[in-house]
């Protein structure tokens, strides 16, 4: 009885933590909606009108030809822009 008593009141005092047990039925719905971050990592465009790839490094031979500004922007950024992975550095 004791013991009853004072899981009960202990129990009143960690409600927070008790009242969610770790089941299988929760789902989440955060990974494919949730907007990229604006910090992720950068990838190089040529602002070039002829260029149409996106490079994982500033030394790519494919942005050494570059003859514009080269432009460190996000993944999403980059595919707004319509450009696809650089092939020599993906
Ligand atoms: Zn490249």
């Amino acid at each position: 009885m004791l013991l009853a008593a004072l899981l009960f009141g202990t129990s009143l005092a960690t409600t927070a933590q008790t009242a969610h047990p770790h089941h299988h039925t929760t789902h989440y719905r955060t990974t494919a909606t949730r907007p990229p971050p604006s910090t992720g990592p950068k990838v190089y465009v040529c602002s070039g009108g002829s260029a149409y790839a996106y490079h994982n490094y500033e030394s790519c031979s494919g942005l050494n030809r570059c003859t514009h500004t080269v432009n460190a922007v996000t993944v999403a950024e980059a595919e707004g822009m319509g450009r696809r992975a650089c092939r020599k550095c993906y």
